[in-house]
């Protein structure tokens, strides 16, 4: 059976209209979905007689299940989501400086393909792709989750499982409904799509108008370290990829962010900063400095440490000492499976780093 969130405002209406009732109804059962959190509300609204039993025979309210969650004591929750075939993927909750406020972040596939050598979700390899429905009902889980803490979904990032520029007709899709006025109404501006550098994704987002934000993982200056560490690095030069992103902020206006994730002795010295600091000059974007949260050996079989924080410091420091607008993303869920990934590695019982807090659903 089909869930609501896999539905279009144009699809439900198609469907209310063959079974005998207005058509316009559809705009407000979806978006009464949306705004309570994938349920449709039915005691608060007034419906004609009989369209009740004919949606909830008609489709499931989801089809994205709450396996596990995690609550870090910072308030970080990771989810671990079951989709309808029986596969997992994992949906982050972030806690945000304002205390009614948190970020999300959503998968956009199920494992990965683009092989990071640093990254748990790489380990487990590619499965397949989200549909907009699965995920749409990953930022309707946040949002329930969200009110049940007293607060909202503020953002939405793309930085889950997944490279979203290799799914990208199901993440524009699920963007136009979680994003637009009529149904999810978050707003164009609090979303942001992060890829590896897939310039080929980098020109389609900047074509589709949604006007979202766009975050570039760089994670190196120089092209062998960054084909060592992102093999998908292999196909796109650095500068390339700094070339097409600052086409992205010429055709949208939004800044992009640079990612870099610390990694001790691989890629954190004060020459990586003055080789980053000289590509990014006379552009406009700024780096999100990450610390990185271990998981254990990678594909190539390099366990990855966190760098010192006098070498973060180092770094940050000849980053801004060249004017390169530079933060520290502040680390979350430090005592939770953190890192993308590694909470489903643990529930499929694949090794990991020691953690963490027991599972709960
Ligand atoms: S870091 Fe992102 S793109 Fe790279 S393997 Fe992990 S999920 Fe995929």
């Amino acid at each position: 059976m089909k869930a609501l969130s896999d539905l279009s405002i144009a699809d439900l209406a198609s469907r209310l209209d063959d079974w005998g009732f207005k058509p316009s109804h559809a705009e407000r059962l979806l978006r009464a979905y949306y705004l309570n959190g994938g349920e449709i509300p039915w005691t608060e609204l007034v419906v004609p007689q009989g369209l009740r039993e004919k949606v909830e025979g008609g489709y499931a309210a989801s089809s994205v299940t709450l396996a596990a969650r995690q609550v870090a004591d910072d308030g970080t929750t990771k989810l671990l989501l079951r989709l309808a075939d029986g596969r997992t993927i994992e949906t982050v909750m972030m806690t945000d400086f304002r205390d009614d406020r948190v970020a999300g972040c959503v998968s956009s596939q199920v494992g990965c393909a683009m092989g990071c050598d640093f990254c748990a979700t790489a380990q487990g390899g590619f499965a397949r792709n989200l549909t907009p429905g699965e995920i749409i009902e990953q930022f309707l889980h946040l949002r329930r989750e969200a009110r049940a803490v007293g607060k909202r979904v503020q953002t939405l990032v793309f930085m889950g499982m997944g490279e979203p520029m290799l799914n990208l007709d199901s993440v524009q899709e699920a963007i136009g409904r979680i994003a637009g006025p009529e149904l999810g109404a978050l707003g164009w501006k609090q979303v942001t799509v992060s890829t590896v550098g897939l310039i080929p994704g980098i020109e389609a987002l900047a074509a589709s108008d949604l006007g979202v934000h766009l975050a570039v993982s760089l994670h190196a200056p120089d092209d062998e370290t960054r084909a060592r560490l992102l093999p998908a690095g292999k196909r796109f030069k650095a500068g390339e990829i700094l070339a097409a992103a600052e086409r992205y902020e010429a055709a949208t206006g939004r800044p992009v962010t640079v990612q870099y994730c610390l990694l001790k002795g691989v890629n954190d010295s004060p020459a990586q900063a003055r080789q980053l600091a000289e590509l990014l000059a006379g552009r406009r974007m700024h780096v999100n400095v990450l610390r990185y949260n271990p998981t254990g050996a990678g594909l190539s079989g390099v366990a990855y440490e966190t760098s010192s924080d006098e070498a973060a410091e180092a770094f940050i420091a000849e980053l801004r000492g060249r004017r390169v607008v530079a933060h520290f993303r502040r680390p979350r869920g430090r005592d939770i499976d953190a890192a993308c990934g590694q909470l489903r590695r643990r529930a499929a019982g694949l090794p990991g780093p020691e953690p963490v807090k027991k599972l709960s659903t």
